[in-house]
C-alpha cells in the first residue's frame, strides 16, 4: 500500500510539473517589458490628430513650421522672454518612449534663445540633430542642451536667423531619400526594384531584389527588413550601408551574388516615416508585432511576396535580418538551443565580427522565438536563423559604416562557406 501510495504521489508530482511547464512555453506572448499593453493585438487602432502648423509668436518674431514629411511637432508657446516651449505628442498614447520631433524654427531678427521640449507619454530620449539645409546634419553642441531627467524635458539654446532652422530627433531620413536611394541602386543591372504592396496612405512597399544567380540552378536566399519603426534612423542607415555592400564590386560580393538571391525591404513602414510617429504605422500599429496575424497591409504584403519560397525547390533561405535601432548596438539572435538552418549561424558571425573590433561595443541577447516580430516569422516559416540587428541611436556614425560594411563582408564569406556544405 506504502508503495501505491508513493507511486501516486509521484504520478501527481510528474503531473504537475508536466502541466506547469506547458503553461510556461506555450503561454502567449503578449509584448516585452517596454511594451504597451495590448501590443499584440494589431487591428487597426484611432490615432490622435497631428495637425500642419506654422505658429509664430512674440508678436511674430519667432515661428515654427512642421509642414514638411517626418515633421512632429504638436504646439509651440512663449514661455517668458527668453524661453520658449515644443510640445510634442506621439500617435497614441499607449506607445514606446521613442519620442520623435522634427520641425523649422526662424526668428524675423537674429536672436539666441532657448526653446525647451517638452513631451506627453513619454520622456526625452534622442539628442537633439541639426540643419541648415535639411540634408546635411550635426549633433548639438552640448554646450547649447540640457536635460531635466527629473521632468523628461530637453532645453536647447539655439541661434536663431530669417532662415529656417531645422532640428530633429535624428537626422531626416524619409521617402524622397530611399527614392533617391532605389533610383541609383536600380541602375545596376543585377538589382531590380518591385512593388509588393501598398501602406495604407498608399505608398509602396518596394523590394529590392539583388541577385545575379543562374536561375535554373540551386540558389540561397537572404531576406532584409527595415525601419518598421520610424525614428530608427540609425538601423536605416546601417540597412542602406549593409545593402550597399552587398551590391557593391568587390569579388566577394560578386561571388555572393551569383550564389544568393537578396530579398530587401528596407522600408517597410512609409507612413510612419512620413507622419513622424514614434512608433506605430498610420492605423497605430507596430508593425514588428503583426507577424503572426498580418492585419496590416505593410506586414502582409512582404509576407505575400515571400511565402511562395515555402514551395521553392530551387531557392532555399539562408538567412533574415530586421534592421532596428536602440539605445545601444544589440544583436537579438534566436536562442541557442533552438535548431536552426545554418545552426548556430547568428553566434558565429557575431563572433567574428567582436574579433575584428574588440573596442566596438556589442551586446548580444538571446530571445526565444515565441514573439510575433520579423526574424521569428522568418524562423518558423523557413526553418532559416534570423537576427534583430540593432545599432545605437548614438552610434558614431563613422564607426557605425565601417563596423556593419565589415558585418555585411562577414556575413557573405561565411554564409558562401555554409552554401559549399550543402
Ligand atoms: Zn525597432
Amino acid at each position: 500500500m506504502a508503495t501505491f501510495n508513493k507511486i501516486l504521489h509521484a504520478l501527481i508530482f510528474f503531473s504537475f510539473l508536466i502541466l506547469f511547464w506547458g503553461c510556461s512555453t506555450s503561454g502567449e506572448f503578449s509584448g516585452y517589458s517596454y511594451d504597451p499593453e495590448g501590443v499584440t493585438e494589431t487591428s487597426d487602432k484611432e490615432t490622435n490628430p497631428h495637425y500642419t502648423r506654422v505658429i509664430g509668436v512674440n508678436d511674430g518674431s519667432i515661428w515654427v513650421s512642421n509642414d514638411f514629411p517626418g515633421a512632429r511637432m504638436n504646439d509651440f508657446y512663449q514661455v517668458n522672454d527668453s524661453l520658449y516651449r515644443v510640445t510634442i505628442n506621439p500617435e497614441r498614447d499607449a506607445i514606446n518612449n521613442s519620442p520623435w520631433y522634427a520641425f523649422q524654427i526662424w526668428s524675423t531678427q537674429p536672436d539666441t534663445i532657448d526653446l525647451q521640449l517638452t513631451y506627453e507619454h513619454g520622456t526625452h530620449r534622442y539628442l537633439p540633430k541639426l540643419s541648415n539645409d535639411g540634408k546635411h546634419w550635426q549633433a548639438i553642441d552640448s554646450t547649447s542642451f540640457s536635460t531635466d531627467t527629473t521632468n523628461g524635458t530637453a532645453t536647447l539654446t539655439l541661434n536663431l536667423k530669417k532662415k529656417p532652422l531645422w532640428v530633429s530627433a535624428q537626422e531626416r531620413y524619409t521617402a524622397d531619400k530611399y527614392q533617391q536611394w532605389f533610383d541609383s541602386l536600380s541602375q545596376k543591372p543585377f538589382i531590380t526594384p518591385d512593388t509588393v504592396g501598398f501602406s495604407h496612405n498608399n505608398h509602396p512597399i518596394v523590394k529590392l531584389n539583388i541577385s545575379n544567380t543562374d536561375t535554373s540552378k540551386p540558389r540561397g536566399v537572404m531576406i532584409i527588413t527595415g525601419r518598421l519603426h520610424p525614428p530608427e534612423v540609425t538601423g536605416a542607415l546601417g540597412a542602406e550601408t549593409f545593402i550597399n555592400e552587398l551590391s557593391s564590386d568587390t569579388e566577394l560580393a560578386r561571388d555572393f551574388r551569383n550564389n544568393f538571391e537578396i530579398l530587401a525591404y528596407p522600408f517597410a513602414n512609409p507612413d510612419g516615416v512620413q507622419q513622424g510617429h514614434w512608433r506605430y504605422n498610420a492605423r497605430g500599429v507596430d508593425l514588428n508585432r503583426d507577424w503572426e496575424h498580418f492585419n496590416q497591409p505593410e506586414t502582409r504584403a512582404i509576407r505575400n511576396d515571400l511565402l511562395p519560397l515555402k514551395n521553392d525547390s530551387l531557392r532555399k533561405v539562408y538567412y533574415g535580418i530586421d534592421f532596428h535601432s536602440t539605445d545601444e548596438n544589440l544583436f537579438y539572435p534566436i536562442n541557442r538551443e533552438e535548431k536552426t538552418f545554418p545552426d548556430d549561424f547568428t553566434y558565429q558571425w557575431i563572433d567574428s565580427l567582436k574579433q575584428e573590433f574588440p573596442k566596438y561595443p556589442i551586446e548580444v541577447e538571446p530571445f526565444p522565438p515565441n514573439s510575433p516580430i520579423t526574424k521569428n516569422w522568418i524562423f518558423h516559416t523557413f526553418g532559416a536563423d534570423a537576427v534583430t540587428y540593432e545599432i545605437s541611436d548614438n552610434a558614431p556614425r563613422d564607426s557605425m559604416h565601417t563596423v556593419t560594411r565589415e558585418s555585411a563582408r562577414i556575413i557573405m564569406k561565411q554564409l558562401l562557406e555554409e552554401k559549399q556544405k550543402h
